[in-house]
């Protein structure tokens, strides 16, 4: 597990930082398209390319034979194929584990509790319905072309515009900030607020922050957060502009507005000071209502998309049958013996599955009718070709394979056949393995044969 949980760190941390060096090569596509790339870098991290693949293998699965193709890279099969194996762990390992998921676990329900409990929980408001920028509201929202209504509510909890709510989102001035800016300035303010409701910038923010209280303990997450945070403001900065409030009114408003600020950051919720506030302003005095929206890069965005979602279904797809059973780099990473032992156990089940398709429905009548024929013999029903030979001699890395083959039936086929696996020298801690005609593989650390009743490993 822990494996699989740093794999697919390292892999959503390279692809953020591919997804770093393009905003930088796009930098002048405009912060709306930069927001957009830092979004999937986040959402990258909710996106295991194990579970594409094994759903691309699945696919591959539902299809005949024939659509199987073996052309995929093998540093990337191995990299993208899911490590389906878990070994039944020493005790000291569970123990380490158990604490670990233990704090991750309670990390995690401190931040979404109290992340939680401020989204929800609106601020003490008024209705104030004679307030001049009720009527500014109104107006702005046409010019603005929201599709759903946004409320203006005065509170005197807050002291910075904010917009709150995720389904039904609601605009909050703090009581008298409208009597304290003038009319251009009210209006720049709430057509910041505007701008986040018609970019949906609440529904973003609360999901990047809800990647950020997953993953908690990894510092790339907070970072790509503030990346975020940054660029929407700054989207949303172009979008004042560009409905038509003048940079100056805009400017003088938000430092008044900021001047006022004393609340905390809400993530989910947005706000007019929360971001650097020189760049905004140097940013902001450089636009003009003429300024034009950048459209983001369809194909470029395709093509991330596509990194994320379709290279590993294709994978997955593509991969060569036993593949999914014998990944040896997962292998490689576990207790060298035993990973060695569920591998070969696995290219066992995969080939007797082979077999059993060539030869007319019959299991194989023994280990070494999997194995390679002899110089110049082709492939029978007595040496298949199907396991390295040094495996089919029964013994690999410390561990016995001991192969029973069932009954045969009226056609001379075996109807089953079991494996057991067990250590040369038993000592305390060891594991046997078991693995028959089912596919299951099970385990026992008892110091006697394993059995079709000991549990599965997976
Ligand atoms: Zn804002």
């Amino acid at each position: 597990m822990m494996f699989a949980l740093g794999k697919h760190l390292l892999e959503s941390t390279i692809f953020a930082l591919f997804v770093g060096v393009v905003t930088l090569v796009f930098r002048r596509r405009g912060p709306a398209t930069r927001y957009m790339f830092w979004l999937l870098a986040a959402a990258k991290f909710l996106l295991p390319a194990e579970i594409f693949s094994l759903l691309g293998s699945r696919l591959a699965q539902l299809l005949p034979a024939s659509h199987v193709s073996h052309a995929v890279p093998v540093l990337l099969l191995r990299w993208v194929a899911p490590s389906t194996i878990s070994v039944p762990p020493h005790t000291a390992n569970t123990n380490v584990l158990n604490l670990l998921l233990l704090v991750w676990f309670f990390g995690c329900a401190v931040m979404l509790i109290s992340w939680l409990r401020t989204l929800w929980r609106a601020p003490d408001f008024s209705e104030s319905r004679d307030d001049p920028s009720q009527e500014t509201l109104q107006r702005l929202e046409q010019r603005v072309g929201l599709r759903q209504a946004v409320k203006l509510r005065f509170s005197d909890s807050i002291a910075e515009p904010l917009l709150f709510g995720l389904r039904k989102p609601i605009i909050m001035l703090p009581v008298g900030l409208s009597g304290k800016l003038s009319s251009g300035e009210l209006e720049s303010v709430i057509l910041h607020e505007l701008a986040h409701a018609k970019r949906r910038d609440n529904w973003t923010a609360a999901f990047s922050h809800g990647v950020t209280c997953i993953f908690w303990f990894y510092p790339l997450l907070w970072w790509i957060e503030q990346q975020l945070h940054r660029e929407r403001e700054l989207a949303c900065d172009e979008m004042v502009v560009r409905y038509g409030a003048a940079p100056g009114d805009y400017v003088a408003g938000i430092l008044k507005v900021c001047r006022l600020q004393l609340s905390e950051s809400v993530a989910g919720t947005s706000g007019v000071c929360r971001s650097n506030l020189k760049n905004r302003m140097e940013a902001i005095m450089s636009l003009s209502a003429q300024t034009t929206a950048t459209p983001t890069p369809k194909t470029l965005m395709g093509g991330l998309v596509a990194a994320v979602f379709l290279v590993p279904i294709l994978v997955g797809f593509f991969a060569p049958v036993g593949a999914y059973g014998q990944n040896q780099l997962a292998i490689a990473t576990l207790p060298s013996d035993q990973a060695s032992a569920i591998g070969c156990l696995r290219s066992i089940i995969t080939a007797e599955k082979f077999y059993r398709k060539l030869y007319q429905g019959g299991w194989s009548p023994s280990l070494v009718s999997l194995g390679v024929p002899r110089k110049g013999m082709q492939p029978s029903a007595s040496a298949a070709d199907l396991l390295d030979n040094s495996l089919t001699s029964g013994t690999r890395r410390g561990y016995i394979f001991t192969y029973t083959a069932g009954p045969k039936d009226l056609r001379g086929k075996t109807t089953k056949y079991s494996v057991t696996v067990r250590p040369i020298t038993w000592r305390k801690g060891d594991h046997s393995f078991f693995a028959d005609q089912t596919g299951i593989i099970r385990w026992t650390d008892k110091n006697r044969a394993p059995r079709a009743t000991d549990a599965p490993i997976n």
